[in-house]
């Protein structure tokens, strides 16, 4: 038989345990309670830092922010080879001539912004008095576009993200193309187009380095063991325009290059 004493141990048991219990449910759903603040808190932090504010390092990130100011380091003048980008896929007509792919705002560590500002839409109408310069320099090559269509997507990808209006985007890039005599600068180190003479690598660079006095990229199209040279960059200060030496962030295999001529 149980005494007095007994239960009323066993019902102070029974208490305890029920405080026990109540006391660690309490506890668990203050530390849930803590632990969701918390999430809320970081996935918050997360948003500001990751969601509203574009980063313009990588390269291919569209930012579509009309206000900020894109602070890249210089300018490259991209000069494209026709006959190159055309090797291997039908062009409108061309002839062998360094013609103007673009003018990039560029970082130092090779990466880019690009897609700056989608409010600031391409008006050819603007380019008006240079319009015909532009068709003989900085043509559209394919034939399912525009005239005006490799002019739209440089202002759109690369322009937005300058300073620039667009008339002196434009013209500027013209007029540094003009100051620069890069198919000269070649034959007059006997480097000239042809499809079975092959160049070094370096004796493309000597060349040009003798002849312009500041190192250049160059981007290369690859057919079999073949780098095909496709383009030549000019690096230039981003507000005197003057020329300044590139990175060496060359795409062109170190085998035979090959500068090839307009098919007949
Ligand atoms: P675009 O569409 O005019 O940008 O030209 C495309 C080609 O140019 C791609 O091969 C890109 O990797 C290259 N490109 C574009 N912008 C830059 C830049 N700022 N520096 C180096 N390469 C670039």
């Amino acid at each position: 038989m149980m005494s007095q004493h007994h239960l009323m141990l066993l019902n102070d048991t029974d208490d305890n345990y029920n405080k026990w219990g109540q006391r660690k449910t309490s506890q668990l759903l203050y530390k849930s309670f803590v632990f969701t603040i918390v999430m809320i808190l970081v996935l918050i932090l997360m948003i500001i830092v990751f969601g509203s504010k574009p980063s313009i390092s990588p390269p291919r990130i569209s930012i579509n922010n009309c206000s900020s100011d894109y602070n890249f380091d210089y300018y490259e003048l991209a000069l494209r080879w026709p006959a190159s980008e055309c090797f291997e896929k039908s062009c409108l007509k061309y002839t062998d001539m360094w013609c103007i792919h673009g003018m990039w705002p560029t970082l130092w560590n090779n990466h880019w912004p690009q897609d700056c500002c989608f409010e600031r839409t391409f008006n050819v109408k603007n380019l008006e008095p240079i319009v015909s310069q532009l068709e003989k320099c900085w043509q559209n090559l394919m034939p399912d576009q525009t005239y005006d269509s490799l002019w739209r997507h440089e202002w759109m990808k690369h322009g937005t993200c300058t300073k620039m209006h667009q008339f002196n985007y434009f013209n500027k890039a013209l007029d540094l193309y003009n100051s620069f005599a890069v198919g000269k600068w070649l034959t007059d180190h006997s480097i000239v187009a042809s499809n079975d003479v092959t160049y070094s690598l370096k004796s493309i660079h000597d060349a040009i380095d003798e002849s312009f006095g500041h190192k250049v990229q160059l981007k290369c199209i690859h057919v079999n063991e073949y780098s095909l040279i496709d383009q030549i960059l000019i690096c230039l200060d981003k507000t005197s325009f003057s020329p300044i030496d590139c990175i060496q962030a060359d795409s062109c295999r170190s085998g035979p290059v090959l500068l090839p001529k307009t098919k007949s």
